[in-house]
């Protein structure tokens, strides 16, 4: 018995079904309750919520999920030699897990779940930040979710959470701190995992806010931070040379100088930019 159920120690669970770790599916498990339970408690209340949950594996964030209180966890899996291990802890907490079969990227959960929604994950890396891409980009804002709690390698977590004039600072930054508040809320070494990755891994808390932190047209401010990171080294009168033909009497309209660099403008300067790009 675990520390937090009535169910196996998940080394026994690997053990019972076989789950020999598959990279190709990016599969380093963390094997200790007492850790997933923590990152469950890293997502906030969960009482009351629909989690859903992305590659859950051998299920140990999802039964740190459901002891923490989820209402309901919904959780997709690619690998169906994890699924008879999911099935018994369906069994343990009866009508509060249900499991998909298949491919993340593929599925669209939402028919599947119930307002309040959160988001936990300890995400295969290599369709890690692709899904965060879509979870921070909907058609409408605020998005189905309330917040995402997700492991990334490190070096992605920091990029998340980046602040102008940071090497790390770029795309993924200004995306997700738009519209949302993001954080680093745990620090865990290759060892938490089983087999251990050959890098660090962070988990970040993003909560979604009720709408922009600046106003600004989603498609033309991706269009613009996108050109801008793409050269950036490049003195932003150069790197957006092909966004309009009078960058530069926009970027003095926005406030910025035209001889910086994208790594040394704001977020709230982004947005400016991009009103002054849609600007007439
Ligand atoms: N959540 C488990 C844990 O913490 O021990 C497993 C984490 S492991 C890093 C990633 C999991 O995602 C694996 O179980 C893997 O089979 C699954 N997976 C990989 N690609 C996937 C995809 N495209 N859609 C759904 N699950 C996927």
């Amino acid at each position: 018995m675990s520390t937090i159920d009535n169910l196996p120690p998940l080394r026994d669970v690997i053990n019972t079904h076989d789950l020999r770790a598959r990279k190709s599916l990016g599969q380093n498990f963390l094997l200790d309750l007492n850790l997933t339970a923590k990152i469950a408690r890293q997502a906030g209340d969960l009482t009351g919520c629909d989690v859903l949950e992305i590659g859950p594996g051998p299920g140990g964030l999802t039964r740190g999920l459901l002891s923490e209180g989820a209402r309901r966890v919904l959780a997709i899996e690619k690998d169906p030699r994890c699924l008879p291990a999911l099935a018994e802890i369906a069994d343990a907490y009866p009508g509060r897990l249900q499991v998909i079969e298949g491919d993340a990227l593929e599925i669209d959960p939402l028919q599947h779940l119930t307002p309040p929604i959160r988001v936990a994950a300890n995400l295969p890396y290599n369709v890690g930040t692709e899904l965060l891409v879509r979870w921070l980009t909907p058609k409408d804002w605020p998005p189905y979710w309330q917040s995402l709690t997700l492991m990334f390698q490190r070096e992605v977590a920091h990029r998340i959470v980046a602040e102008p004039g940071s090497k790390a600072y770029g795309r993924l930054a200004l995306l997700a701190q738009w519209r949302a508040d993001a954080q680093i809320v745990l620090n865990l070494p290759p060892e938490a995992f089983t087999p251990p990755p050959k890098v660090s891994s962070a988990v970040v808390h993003l909560t979604a806010l009720p709408q922009p932190r600046f106003p600004a047209d989603a498609a033309v401010l991706n269009r613009v931070v996108a050109a801008a990171f793409n050269q950036r080294r490049k003195m932003l009168r150069a790197a957006l040379k092909g966004v309009a033909p009078d960058i530069e009497d926009r970027l003095l309209a926005a406030g910025i100088q035209p001889t910086e660099r994208a790594e040394q403008v704001s977020l709230e300067a982004f947005c400016a930019l991009a009103r002054a790009v849609a600007a007439p």
